[in-house]
């Protein structure tokens, strides 16, 4: 499932090369991706033209003007491709936006996703955007005070529910926490209350280090970004590394069910 690391990738991937570029059709094979029935959503689409593409956790923005916002999630996994004139677009695809100059943005998702359009201007009542949480590598909104202060509300839950859910920080799964609790010396179920001033300081800059470095390389291994390549992500400290040894004491790492999830630790490393 692509995170912050794959999703921000792809937003910038997606500035450089659809900014500027007018909508002269939208194609709709999977009407159930849509916010708004597909003849609504391609009236709110066509004839606008790219501006700039952000993203806020798992959610890209990709703003048109005039007026209009199409919100983007991969959802468990997929594929957003950018096909220049000429190219074919995939058979398996369940949305694709045709721009004028021939080129293609095509969308296809394993399991299931979204695509929904709005008025810039509705925005904030779009209800599965408006209630992210911070965003970790935004300097300013992600900071030693908001993330205190959350640990703080947050206080009676493990701190991998709290670091996980989207409506606290957005852009953290299943994949990258495990290296996150790993390298901030945390075990998985520690209530946050229990997290240590210290703790604290170090679990808010190994957030944003460990997501920085995998955006830096692409992101994952196994996600692809706008031109089907894959990321370059791949060496994890004990995430997915069952049975192999710690990278700092030897220990073995262990594979445990947290709650509905399941965590890779170090049992020495990690209390
Ligand atoms: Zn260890």
């Amino acid at each position: 499932m692509p995170e912050l690391p794959e999703v921000a990738n792809l937003a910038r991937q997606m500035d450089r090369e659809l900014r500027g570029r007018r909508v002269a059709e939208v194609e709709v094979v999977q009407p159930k991706c849509l916010n708004v029935p597909p003849e609504q959503f391609g009236r709110l689409l066509v004839h606008t033209q790219g501006n700039h593409v952000t993203s806020r956790g798992k959610w890209i923005f990709m703003d048109l003007e005039p007026g209009a916002t199409l919100l983007l999630n991969l959802g468990m996994g997929g594929e957003a491709f950018f096909h220049r004139e000429g190219e074919s677009l995939p058979g398996n695809r369940q949305l694709a936006v045709l721009f004028e100059d021939g080129c293609a943005f095509s969308q296809h998702f394993w399991w299931f996703g979204y695509v929904h359009a709005v008025k810039t201007a509705d925005l904030a009542s779009h209800a599965m955007t408006s209630s992210l949480g911070l965003d970790p590598l935004d300097d300013g909104e992600f900071t030693v005070g908001t993330f205190e202060k959350l640990l703080e509300e947050k206080k009676r839950s493990a701190i991998k529910t709290v670091l996980m859910d989207q409506k606290n920080i957005a852009g953290i799964g299943n994949v990258y926490i495990q290296d996150i609790l790993f390298a901030a010396g945390l075990h998985p179920l520690r209530k946050a209350a229990d997290v240590t001033v210290s703790e604290r300081r170090v679990l808010s800059d190994v957030i944003r280090s460990q997501l920085r470095n995998a955006l830096q390389l692409g992101g994952l291994a196994y996600e692809k970004d706008l031109y089907n390549q894959p990321g370059c992500f791949k060496d994890f400290l004990v995430g997915y590394r069952e049975g192999k040894p710690c990278p700092v004491c030897g220990t073995v790492v262990q594979k445990i069910r947290t709650g509905s999830t399941a965590s890779f630790i170090c049992p020495h490393c990690q209390t």
